[in-house]
């Protein structure tokens, strides 16, 4: 982080995973000025560790829309990212191991057709072993998304961060927000260097809302934020170093 430069933003986002940065590629891309405050470092935690899925299969009814549309930007993130993201179609596929059940995963897909929604397929038992040629006898068949897929999740976070960043989103990790509240019209809040003993020093500035906002400086070793006056100066300032 830029100890001691002032910032001023539209938009600031707690956290650096794949939401917060995504969030802020997106907004930058459409012109907001975008801080991400991230306590450790972009991708430390969930969004960096986990199974890599990139799945619609099972999504609930009302997640099918926006999973279709998650899709398609998947299928364009190199062009969007510049990075492939490890992205690679596998499908994905549920199991029945009972007639009953197959019967189940048979009227999903009807149910999804009915929304016009075709992604998800049935396979009967011989379709089924031509794509897991392994499965115990007993299996009946099975639910696919066939094009569906998995990624690497580091360098997904890290590239979608990247393009945030050249998009001009300003992120600064190994700062924690400390608190939160008072509203938009206050926008009380508090931020704190992480894994730092040391003294931090500076201002960050953010207008919340025309004619609102919260004003952030040095108390110690943290970065404090109080509403700011109704009608924030229009000039950031520079208060501190470090
Ligand atoms: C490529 C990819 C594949 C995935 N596949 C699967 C899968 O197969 N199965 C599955 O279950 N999930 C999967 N996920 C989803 C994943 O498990 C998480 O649900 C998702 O990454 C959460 O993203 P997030 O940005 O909301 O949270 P996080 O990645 O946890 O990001 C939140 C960030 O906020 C920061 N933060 C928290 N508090 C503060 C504070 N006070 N101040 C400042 N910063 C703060 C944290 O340090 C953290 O970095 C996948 C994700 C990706 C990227």
């Amino acid at each position: 982080m830029t100890h001691g430069a002032a910032h001023a933003a539209d938009l600031m986002i707690v956290g650096g995973g794949i939401h917060g940065c995504s969030a802020a590629m997106f907004a930058a891309r459409r012109g907001l000025d975008v801080i991400v405050i991230e306590k450790d470092t972009v991708a430390r935690h969930a969004s960096g560790s986990n199974a890599g899925g990139v799945r619609r299969l099972g999504r609930h009814l009302a997640e099918v829309p926006i999973s279709q549309h998650s899709m398609q930007i998947w299928y364009g993130l190199p062009d969007l990212v510049a990075d492939d993201c490890g992205f690679q179609v596998a499908p994905q596929i549920k199991v029945a191991e009972t007639e009953a059940e197959l019967d189940g995963l048979r009227k999903r897909a009807a149910t999804l057709r009915g929304m016009g929604f075709a992604h998800e397929v049935v396979l009967e038992r011989d379709a089924l072993r031509a794509h897991l040629p392994a499965v115990a006898d007993h299996v009946t068949g099975g639910l696919a998304c066939l094009e569906d897929g998995f990624a690497q999740p580091y360098q997904t976070t890290f590239a979608i961060a990247r393009k945030a960043k050249a998009e001009g989103a300003r992120i600064f990790e190994g700062t924690a927000v400390a608190h939160a509240g008072g509203g938009l019209h206050s926008g009380a809040m508090a931020l704190r260097r992480s894994g730092h003993g040391g003294q931090a020093s500076g201002t960050l500035r953010r207008e919340l809302l025309p004619g609102s906002g919260f004003r952030a400086q040095a108390e110690g070793g943290r970065l404090c934020a109080a509403p700011s006056p109704k009608k924030p100066d229009s000039q950031a300032e520079d208060q501190g170093s470090g």
